[in-house]
């Protein structure tokens, strides 16, 4: 994993504009925003996020499907975290890349702040040894909600969307809150 330091010098230009990052989906481009917890705004290189889950890719334990699998994201107070899957002969324990990524995520935050934790992903790439995009499966979709919520970018083969796109009239912690039982 690249330093998020270095990572940032090579493939993040912050900018001033308060309107942000441009992305090409769909052969029309857009204009959004990733605001990072320190305040300033980022346009997030894609090669860079792709080159990331790349490498991570050719980290996978993978003998059974030979499918190797990487994801790289970007977390909002700037660093890189990735992650590759990990096989296992049970199948069923077999671990995908973007498992490896959260657990990446929290494994090398710092001291989390007082309050309940927002949003920690800002945008995530997921790769094959091929270094095309992959989307990610139904539960990593559910697990990179809880890190990034609806707004966090994923890559595709058409270009960055929203994970609310990916993931619509998702489950989340507000369900449990209201549905919850007395005990
Ligand atoms: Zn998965």
């Amino acid at each position: 994993m690249l330093s998020s330091k270095k990572w940032i010098g090579a493939f993040l230009q912050e900018s001033r504009i308060s309107d942000l990052v441009l992305y090409f989906r769909s052969k029309i481009w857009v204009v959004r925003g990733a605001k990072l917890s320190h305040g300033s705004y980022v346009v997030i290189d894609w090669t860079g996020l792709r080159a990331a889950a790349a490498e991570a890719a050719q980290r996978a334990y993978a003998p059974y499907s030979r499918l190797r699998v990487g994801a790289a994201g970007l977390t909002a107070d700037g660093r890189v975290v990735t992650g590759c899957n990990v096989e296992n002969a049970s199948f069923g324990l077999t671990l995908c890349a973007e498992c490896g990524l959260v657990s990446a995520l929290h494994a090398t935050s710092p001291s989390p702040p007082p309050g309940p934790p927002g949003p920690a992903l800002v945008a995530v790439a997921v790769v094959a040894g091929d270094g095309d995009a992959l989307l990610p499966c139904g539960r990593c979709r559910q697990l990179l909600l809880e890190a990034g919520g609806a707004a966090l970018l994923v890559d595709t083969a058409g270009g960055p969307v929203p994970l609310g796109e990916l993931l619509p009239a998702a489950f989340d912690g507000a369900d449990l809150s209201a549905r919850r039982g007395p005990g």
